[in-house]
C-alpha cells in the first residue's frame, strides 16, 4: 500500500493536535522509510517482478526487521515518542496515538499484501493479498486517503480562506500519483525502488506541512 496510508495519518491529526500533519506523513510511512534504508544497506532484500500481483511488482520476500509484527510494534513505538517534541499537555495521548498510526501502516500493509509480513515466528508469514486484484486494492487505497481526509477536514476547520482547496488539490494530486503507480512502469531496480520512497514520502511530508500551515490551525 502506498497512498492510503496517508488516510490514518488525516484522520489521526484531530485527535492529537499538537503533532504537525507532516510528523503524521512520516509516521505512517516510518516501517518503509526503514525498509528502503535496509533495502539500500542490502540488508531487507526484494526482487522485481513484473506482473507479480497486479497492484504491486515487488516480491518482499525478505524484510523481518522493518515488516515483522514485533519491528512493526518497536518501531511504531520508538517513533511515537518524537510526538514529546511538539506535545506540551496530555503527552502520553500524543505518543500513543503518532505510535498507533505509525503501526496503521502493518495493518494496511497486512490487508494488500500477499503473505510476505513475518508474524513471531519468522518463517509465519501472514497478508490477505488484495493487490492481487487491482480493481479492488486501489479504490481501497483511494477511499482510504479520502474518508482520512475527510475526518481531518472536519476535525481541524480550516481558519483560511483557501486552506480546503489547497488540501483538496493535494489529495487529488496523490491519488493521480497511486493511479500513475498502479499502471505505470515497474520500477527498474530495488535501489531505485528504495530512493524514489525515500524522496516520495519525503515531498509528501513536506506538502502536508505546508497545506497544515496554510490551513492556519497550527496554534491549538
Ligand atoms: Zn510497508
Amino acid at each position: 500500500m502506498f497512498i492510503g496510508h496517508y488516510g490514518p495519518a488525516f484522520a489521526a491529526k484531530p485527535l492529537a493536535r499538537p503533532v504537525p500533519l507532516w510528523l503524521f506523513f512520516v509516521a505512517v510511512q516510518w516501517m518503509d522509510v526503514c525498509w528502503s534504508a535496509l533495502v539500500l544497506a542490502g540488508v531487507e532484500k526484494v526482487r522485481i517482478v513484473p506482473g507479480f500481483t497486479q497492484g504491486s511488482a515487488l516480491d518482499l520476500y525478505f524484510m523481518p526487521y522493518t515488516h515483522s509484527i514485533l519491528g512493526a510494534g518497536a518501531l511504531s513505538l520508538v517513533f511515537g515518542l518524537t510526538a514529546l517534541f511538539f506535545a506540551r499537555e496530555r503527552r502520553l495521548l500524543a505518543v500513543t496515538v503518532l505510535a498507533a498510526a505509525s503501526f496503521s501502516h502493518w495493518l494496511l500493509d497486512y490487508v494488500v499484501h500477499v503473505p510476505d509480513l513475518p508474524l513471531l515466528d519468522p518463517s509465519v508469514k501472514v497478508g490477505l493479498g488484495l493487490w492481487r486484484w487491482v480493481w479492488i486494492s486501489l479504490p481501497l487505497e483511494l477511499v482510504t486517503l479520502l474518508a482520512g481526509a475527510i475526518v481531518y477536514a472536519r476535525g481541524v476547520p480550516s481558519r483560511t480562506r483557501f486552506g480546503d482547496t489547497a488540501l483538496w488539490l493535494f489529495v487529488a494530486a496523490m491519488a493521480a500519483v497511486e493511479v500513475y503507480g498502479a499502471f505505470g512502469p515497474a520500477p527498474e531496480s530495488p535501489a531505485a525502488e528504495a530512493h524514489t520512497a525515500l524522496v516520495a514520502y519525503g515531498l509528501l511530508a513536506l506538502l502536508a506541512g505546508l497545506v497544515d500551515w496554510g490551513r492556519g490551525t497550527l496554534r491549538g
